[in-house]
């Protein structure tokens, strides 16, 4: 994870400015003098929140336990540098939650470090790869691919971040791979799916995913478009801001996302308030991803707008970014018949992206880009039915299947 470092320094290191002061109790020496730079403990600890739990940190400097996962809450006790504390939980915002001398609370992950995994394992001498594997020069997905390992092929690890991804070397390239789709040689195997492109998804069908973001017009809109997609076998993305199911809920006492997954319809997150979510920290923007809204691990941010602090936030919440393939400017062009033409020129596999609150979300215009569609020969991803697809229309799972049963 060290890599990655560069990438964030000047958004973490900001962060880590603004707490830093109200944070260290006064007795810290490298406080008083002015705060000219994050710790280089706090920054390694900082970079390494979107890992599996630890099962306990150490401090790494005099460090205030609160009642709350921000400085806004009230000191409990101050814990000494250097203690180690067992790690019960870590909020959204990486904050853990620990106990020390009797009491429970939260401190700040940027000046603690990781004492031990809650699921360690020694680092083997090889993995297999258990499909087509991308390497990367960093450990995720958000990082450059350098190539693309064949499945079955037998590779010799480095080390391991702190996420879990395996530095590997490969055809005589050193790179990342991630750890869920590699056996070590003890024959311990993971799920597998091959890794996620940004822009389809994860639809690796060559049937078409219609998409649609923000929010509807009316419920009434809402509930037409999603009943007639159910009703003539069509399985369409949703992706609702937190706002917006919020507001639904308070004036309908309806949960939209739960009345399309009730349908076969799939739901992915839109952030809470639909920010560019670039100029936020890490920190900031998976507040956002965390907050009220669609809580999965598919998510879309919001106008496809992604930068490294944006990838650091998808990681930190664990949700991966899917954005399109195919965008119709339905919001701009306001005309139906436009939205359906360009839906309806979509090419196999694409992801097209419209929204709730504009013409393509409409049984008739459903109906047309369907009806296209299959005049040039393509399919619309289908409602789900379950993995074999044959049967009534089944309620979606909350979290999606690395491969969409389109
Ligand atoms: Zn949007």
């Amino acid at each position: 994870m060290l890599g990655s470092w560069g990438q964030y320094s000047s958004v973490r290191g900001a962060c880590g400015l603004l707490v830093a002061a109200a944070l260290l109790v006064s007795s810290v020496p490298t406080m008083a003098a002015g705060v000219s730079e994050v710790p280089a403990a706090a920054a390694s600890a900082s970079v390494t929140v979107a890992a599996a739990l630890p099962a306990s940190v150490r401090t790494t400097a005099n460090l205030n336990l609160r009642t709350g996962p921000s400085t806004g809450y009230r000191i409990l006790a101050t814990i000494p540098k250097g203690t180690t504390v067992k790690v019960l939980s870590r909020a959204s915002n990486g904050w853990y939650k620990v106990s020390y001398a009797g009491r429970t609370g939260w401190v700040s992950n940027h000046y603690v470090t990781a004492v031990a995994s809650s699921s360690p394992g020694a680092l083997p001498a090889s993995v297999r790869t258990t499909a087509n594997l991308n390497l990367r020069t960093g450990p995720s997905t958000g990082y450059r691919i350098l190539a693309t390992i064949p499945k079955g092929t037998t590779v010799k690890v480095f080390d391991r971040a702190s996420n879990g991804w395996y530095k590997v070397s490969y055809a005589g390239r050193t790179g990342w791979v991630s750890n869920a789709y590699v056996t070590t040689g003890s024959g311990t195997s993971t799920p597998t799916a091959p890794s996620t492109p940004r822009s389809t998804g994860p639809n690796r069908t060559s049937r078409v995913v219609l998409t649609f973001d923000d929010c509807p017009r009316t419920l009434s809109a809402f509930t037409a478009a999603i009943d007639y997609a159910a009703s003539h076998n069509m399985g369409l993305v949703i992706a609702p801001t937190g706002n917006c199911l919020s507001s639904f809920k308070a004036r309908y006492g309806v949960d939209l996302a739960a009345r399309a997954r009730a349908k076969g319809q799939w739901v992915i997150n839109h952030s809470v308030s639909h920010p560019d979510l670039r100029p936020l920290s890490c920190s900031a923007a998976a507040a956002q991803l965390g907050g009220t809204g669609v809580h999965t691990n598919f998510g879309r941010p919001p106008y496809g707008a992604v930068d490294a602090s944006v990838v650091c936030a998808y990681d930190r919440v664990g949700m991966a970014i899917w954005t399109w393939s195919r965008d119709t400017l339905d919001w701009s062009t306001k005309s139906k018949a436009t939205t359906v033409a360009r839906a309806s020129a979509a090419r196999a596999g694409d992801t097209v992206l419209m929204h709730m609150q504009w013409q393509g979300f409409a049984p008739d215009s459903l109906r047309q880009i369907k009806a296209n569609l299959a005049g040039r020969g393509l399919g619309v991803c289908r409602a789900y039915r379950g993995a074999d697809g044959a049967g009534a229309v089944l309620r979606t799972p909350v979290l999606l299947p690395s491969s969409l049963p389109c």
